[in-house]
């Protein structure tokens, strides 16, 4: 690929020192689980994301089932969510017990649409998770208005959506509490698994703490039936190695998405991502709009430029809710993107040369269609 869809090694070799540095600390003081480095990173980024608490876990899945498990969440309750996200969303509200209710995206920003959710409460809803999806921030005031009117909690799933603001507000903070991932493409990525619940509430964070720690936080005192979902040392001391630079590679995803933005704007066929006023976008990904998705993409690939759908179907025409018997009609919005979303390579480290190929190639295509 002379694209490549994002490039993890070019951001492993402008701080390898600083990496391998820590690893090769923790291995030194076998701080393999728990330990220093654990609660180093808990602290630094509870920092990062202006919240007073950060539990740490295996990965953003987990996350999400750990803050609704604590949020105690049981068989017939109702939870909202956006039917354009990953499948970790919608998945972990029926693991940890309740029902999916899908709610349409508002056909500009790719986030849940606040009219659809307010149609979509009955009294069985429980809470709302918005997902900023992309790093764009959902319409956070409208919906903490709901929320509020309705007695109901937000859990905002912040996975892509690392130092996002929505006016000046981090995301993260609005809700209850939050849920982030560090999976290695994240904007904050670990070189494994890795995730976090953040909020301000000190006893949902205990008892969050507990749920991934074995059910407890001392060593066989088993308050309640936890999971095992713990940050290893490893992860902990490479993402606390990565923190420090986070601002500035936001700060270049988002000149590269500007860049984008003012190249592909010319360009009739190609709809460049709308960001909403008041929101910080921080371009986890840059996703387009093209009547010929299909042919583009491949046009694309043809030429080395990688690229990618997230994602190809709506998560409620997926097969895992046929049982909800969902048509495409009750999503306008969702079921027309799946059709036409391309994500372009996107990340810190992309050079102009990289960017105007992009556009090159891009242009090429709209001269044969
Ligand atoms: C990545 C992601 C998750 C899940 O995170 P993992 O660490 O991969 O488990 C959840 N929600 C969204 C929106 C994501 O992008």
């Amino acid at each position: 690929m002379s694209v490549p869809f994002a490039d993890l090694r070019l951001q492993y070799q402008s701080i390898k020192d600083e990496i391998d540095g820590a690893i090769a600390a923790v291995i030194r003081d076998s701080a393999f689980i728990r330990g220093p480095y654990v609660d180093a990173f808990e602290r630094e980024f509870a920092a990062a994301a202006s919240v007073k608490h950060c539990v740490s876990c295996a990965n953003g899945t987990d996350a999400l089932y750990l803050a609704m498990t604590a949020l105690k969440v049981k068989s017939g309750d109702e939870v909202i969510t956006a039917a354009h996200s990953w499948i970790s969303t919608s998945a972990m509200i029926t693991h940890a017990g309740a029902q999916v209710v899908f709610c349409d995206t508002d056909g500009e920003t790719f986030t849940i649409d606040p009219a659809a959710v307010e149609a979509a409460i009955t009294p069985r809803t429980v809470g709302i998770i918005p997902v900023h999806l992309y790093g764009h921030p959902a319409d956070m005031d409208a919906i903490m208005s709901i929320a509020r009117k309705r007695g109901l909690w937000v859990l905002e799933d912040c996975a892509q959506a690392h130092l996002a603001r929505y006016k000046n507000q981090p995301v993260g903070t609005f809700g209850v509490a939050a849920t982030f991932s560090f999976y290695p493409g994240k904007n904050l990525g670990a070189m494994g698994d890795a995730g976090a619940v953040v909020t301000n509430d000190a006893i949902l964070a205990e008892h969050i703490a507990k749920l991934a720690r074995h059910g407890g936080l001392v060593k066989h005192q088993h308050h309640i039936e936890g999971i095992n979902s713990r940050l290893d040392g490893l992860q902990a001391a490479i993402l606390s190695a990565k923190l420090p630079h986070l601002a500035d590679w936001t700060k270049a995803r988002h000149n590269a998405a500007k860049f984008y933005d003012a190249a592909l704007d010319k360009m009739e066929q190609v709809q460049t991502p709308k960001v909403a006023p008041g929101r910080t976008h921080v371009y986890h990904l840059y996703t387009i709009r093209h009547r010929k998705r299909d042919a583009l993409a491949k046009h694309l690939n043809l030429l080395g430029i990688e690229t990618a759908i997230n994602y190809p179907t709506a998560l409620p025409l997926l097969p895992s809710y046929r049982r909800l018997e969902h048509r495409p009609e009750q999503f306008p919005n969702a079921y027309a993107d799946q059709n036409t979303i391309l994500s372009l390579p996107l990340f810190a480290e992309i050079s102009r040369e990289q960017q105007d190929e992009v556009v090159t190639a891009i242009r090429s295509f709209e001269h044969v269609v």
